[in-house]
């Protein structure tokens, strides 16, 4: 950990990025007191209130992210996600009570609420749990709190979900009857949030809190992050501008290790295939049929190691009739040309590739097939890559950047940061503070290094099988099932 510096509440503090690590970080800092906290983005997700559909590019700018508690023997973050899910429940209440004209122009329109607790269902793509289900089973009971856990297999979890009126998510895709086997946990705590509406309300309570927002893909877009002298660092935008701050916070995402080239080796910008399909509007059985009141976000053969993982999730349809289905076995990565590096980097805003590998569109198509078939003959209506940036070890990364003073890294989300907007700031803001070998996030965020072995996929490079420009891409003909 570098040395910390001293903040005060007039310490000019210059963050990068509006996204959920950007915004959690300056939300906290304001409410902390800190009252010169200025927010970078190259992007306008103020007036597009972070909607995917208005051209918005980030991971945070999505329609849904999972809400979850199951972290296998990663117990500090199912800590954090409860601690995280307090305060969503406490910004439901808010926009409940809140008059139109006091919410942000995404919460005006359709459902004024960002965090449906409509369950996860894990479902297993084989005929045994795997182990890192029974690990989280144990966590659950060691926190006390088992019984929000039902294992489809256990008699007595059955018989509490039907007393609890949870049964019928239990077996969404009939997998028992259609195959005889159905291993999988629900788990009733959990479920989604809306995305776009919630980073678009993490915003406007920043802007409250006294936050100042540059969002302008010129004037907001950084191109430099230097030092005037040994001192005060120095963030350089396309405009030709030149803004000197005590700290500068680093919360770029998937463009991050192209700002700060020395952090690639640590995370690396990856891409997540996600397909939607669109429910007509009439279908009305279909409509109800993927609710949020009866069908939970799933996932099938996650992370099971047993070799023949199929690294699906999916969403309830949201209030437009949209079901989100992601593929996570593989993270594509790009090349480009950083500072005389080769790093992985997104592919420019506003010309993503819309198009996903053929594998992702394959599994896609395969849970579809195989769970849901009756959505096969409606037919996918979109594919998208969502870049985002991994860790070596899947954990954060929040520190001192070394040899740079006086400025901070804050990413590597590594594909499930989304949760923790509500709170990731509070820990954020200890480590600024200097604070962070005192507490147990700052020590697992801190800035690391390895080169030995496995390390998340990151010792592949650009020789790796996940460069996108290898892959064969889908196209619509692809889409047919
Ligand atoms: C496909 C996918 C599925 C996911 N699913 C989940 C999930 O279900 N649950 C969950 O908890 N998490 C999930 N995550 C992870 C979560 O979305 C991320 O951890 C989180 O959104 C990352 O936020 P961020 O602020 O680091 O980056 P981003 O949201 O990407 O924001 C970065 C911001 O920085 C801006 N920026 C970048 N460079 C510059 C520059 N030079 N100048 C100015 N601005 C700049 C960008 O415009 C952008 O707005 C998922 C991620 C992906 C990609």
């Amino acid at each position: 950990m570098q040395q910390p510096i001293s903040l005060n509440p007039d310490s000019k503090i210059l963050i990068v990025g509006s996204g959920v690590f950007g915004l959690s970080t300056a939300l906290w800092l304001a409410r902390l007191g800190y009252r010169r906290v200025t927010v970078f983005d190259m992007q306008d997700t103020e007036s597009t209130g972070y909607d995917p559909g208005a051209g918005i590019e980030s991971a945070s700018a999505d329609i849904n992210k999972i809400i979850r508690f199951s972290y296998g023997s990663k117990i500090e973050y199912q800590r954090l996600a409860s601690q995280a899910a307090e305060i969503w429940d406490q910004w439901n209440q808010e926009i409940a009570s809140l008059a139109g004209e006091e919410l942000p122009e995404v919460l005006r329109r359709g459902e004024r609420k960002l965090w449906y607790k409509c369950g996860f269902l894990r479902m297993g793509a084989g005929t045994e749990f795997a182990d890192f289900e029974l690990q989280t089973l144990r966590n659950m009971e060691m926190e006390g709190i088992r019984d929000t856990q039902f294992k489809s297999d256990d008699d007595a979890d059955t018989e509490r979900a039907k007393r609890s009126g949870w049964a019928h998510k239990l077996d969404v895709c009939r997998r028992q009857e259609r195959f005889g086997v159905h291993k999988a946990v629900l788990d009733s705590s959990a479920g989604f949030v809306v995305a776009y509406k919630a980073c678009a309300w993490a915003q406007h309570l920043a802007r409250k809190a006294g936050v100042e927002f540059i969002l302008h893909d010129s004037k907001g877009k950084v191109v430099g992050i230097d030092a005037i002298d040994h001192d005060k660092p120095v963030v350089r935008t396309a405009d030709g501008m030149a803004h000197e701050g005590d700290l500068v916070v680093v919360a770029g995402g998937g463009w991050t290790a192209g700002l700060l080239p020395e952090a690639d080796g640590l995370i690396e910008t990856t891409a997540g295939s996600v397909a939607t399909v669109q429910l007509p509007k009439d279908r009305p059985d279909l409509w109800d049929r993927f609710s949020p009141e009866n069908f939970p976000v799933v996932t099938w053969g996650l992370g099971e190691g047993t070799g023949n993982d199929k690294d699906i999730y999916s969403f309830p349809r949201d209030e437009n009739g949209v079901i989100k289905i992601g593929y996570r076995k593989t993270k594509w990565t790009s090349y480009g040309d950083v500072a005389g590096k080769r790093i992985s980097v997104p592919k420019a805003v506003y010309v993503t590739e819309k198009n996903i590998p053929v594998p992702a569109l394959e599994g896609i198509k395969e849970y579809i097939s195989v769970n849901l078939p009756e959505l096969a003959e409606l037919g996918l209506s979109s594919t998208r890559l969502c870049w985002y940036t991994d860790s070596i070890d899947n954990s954060f990364v929040v520190d001192f950047v070394p040899g740079r003073p006086r400025v901070a890294v804050c990413s590597g989300g590594s594909g499930h940061g989304f949760k923790f907007l509500p709170i990731l700031g509070r820990e954020v803001v200890k480590i600024l503070e200097g604070k962070g070998d005192q507490t147990v996030y700052g020590q697992m965020w801190k800035w690391r290094t390895s080169t030995a072995g496995k390390r998340n996929g990151l010792e592949e490079g650009e020789e790796g099988p996940r460069v996108l420009e290898k892959q064969r891409m889908a196209s619509q003909e692809d889409w047919v099932f």
